[in-house]
């Protein structure tokens, strides 16, 4: 029986950063077993701004190895379509597809699943009958030497905002992963680059307790996703000055769209007075953060453009990047029960829905992107990429 085991990487096409490899290590915490067990591949991943593009990159979806069973992490919708069609190309192969778009945020299935492709929706320990074992964890360096990488290392697989009933509304995130996690073995197995410290959310507690235990060399650089509410806000105060390097950090907070009115409706549980305020603490230490915004609402008001306005004077300019991407309705999130638009999906799997807009709603949104322009902030401006998100 011949076994492979394939992991994706693939240069963003909308850096937000210095230049780097995206790594979608998903095989870490088996990483030894895996390699007992068969071979072990990286696949680059070629995205380009529509899935159609996007497959055709990936070299007419030719498998980069034949084998009998082929074990794949998926992290991306995308890379699970492609995976539906190697399984359609190839029937006399398995394919045993895990990874967040499985485990997580499953979509919904339109039709059946030729019967060699399989999911697994546990965790990647799962296929070898073991326990997650937090001192496992290895990476590989890539095939590419002429970037570095940002690759994951598990932190926590709940989001602490979910597990207390306050799901924001555009979100379907879901998971009961609990599996401990080993800084140590971060110290010891971490390779240059930047280690993605992936949590759905990190929460307060998390962020006094994990951030000044880091190891800060100047090898290794740290990305975290975190909510400004004002536990954090609170938690980042007072860790920020007993963290050796905070310019090593790049922070990743949903603004989502500052204004009470949309805030509140959301769930998000943040004032615009706290998202400001854990910004700017942060800016002020040296550290990177991008902010993420959703843009191309459906029913934007003047009154939501006069709170951007509001937050976008008080927000520090120094290291702090804004980053616009469009609202796409998720299946199974809140959000999917108050707005409909079209409907996205990839061969047998349903996605979501991206909004409907009048062009009076049109012109609304692109105001709000005028307002941060205007006032000379750093602006990504992704609101008009087809298929953002299936990546
Ligand atoms: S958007 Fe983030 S903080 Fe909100 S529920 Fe989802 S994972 Fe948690």
């Amino acid at each position: 029986m011949k076994r492979v085991f394939l992991q994706f990487y693939y240069l963003p096409p909308h850096s937000l950063l210095t230049p780097y490899y995206a790594v979608q290590n998903g095989f870490s915490s088996v990483l030894e077993d895996c390699k007992q067990a068969g071979e072990v591949m990286w696949i680059e991943y070629n995205i380009a701004s529509t899935i159609q593009e996007t497959l055709k990159l990936q070299g007419e979806f030719k498998l980069p190895a034949k084998a009998d069973e082929v074990f794949v992490s998926c992290w991306l919708y995308t890379q699970l379509y492609l995976v539906y069609l190697w399984a359609l190309k190839y029937p006399e192969i398995t394919f045993i597809v895990g990874g967040p778009t499985v485990r997580a945020a499953p979509p919904i299935l339109l039709f059946n699943l030729p019967e060699n492709m399989v999911f697994n929706k546990g965790l990647a320990e799962e296929i070898f009958n073991r326990k997650p074992n937090p001192t496992t964890w290895r990476i590989e360096p890539l095939p590419k030497k002429d970037l570095l990488p940002m690759y994951t290392f598990y932190i926590s697989g709940t989001c602490y905002w979910e597990q207390s009933g306050k799901r924001c509304s555009f979100c379907n995130y879901s998971s009961e992963d609990k599996r401990e996690f080993d800084l140590d073995t971060l110290r010891k197995y971490a390779i240059p680059g930047t280690v993605y410290l992936w949590s759905p959310s990190f929460s307060p507690s998390d962020i006094k307790s994990i951030l000044p235990k880091l190891p800060y060399t100047d090898t290794y650089n740290y990305f975290l996703f975190i909510r400004g509410g004002i536990g954090e806000m609170k938690a980042v105060q007072e860790t920020l000055p007993r963290v050796t390097k905070p310019e090593n950090l790049t922070w990743y907070l949903g603004v989502e769209f500052p204004s009470k009115r949309i805030l509140d409706n959301m769930s998000k549980g943040v004032t615009l007075d706290s998202l400001i305020e854990t910004i700017n603490t942060i800016s002020s230490f040296g550290c990177k953060i991008i902010l993420s915004h959703i843009s191309r609402w459906p029913d934007l008001k003047e009154r939501d453009l006069e709170d951007a306005s509001y937050f976008v004077d008080r927000v520090n300019i120094e290291n702090v990047l804004h980053r616009f991407k469009p609202l796409f309705i998720k299946t199974s999130s809140n959000l999917e029960k108050e707005i409909k638009g079209t409907s996205i999906s990839y061969g047998p799997f349903f996605i979501g829905y991206v909004p409907t807009l009048t062009s009076e709603q049109e012109e609304l949104n692109k105001k709000v992107i005028r307002i941060f322009k205007d006032k000379e902030r750093v602006v990504s401006d992704c609101s008009y990429i087809k298929d953002l998100y299936a990546y």
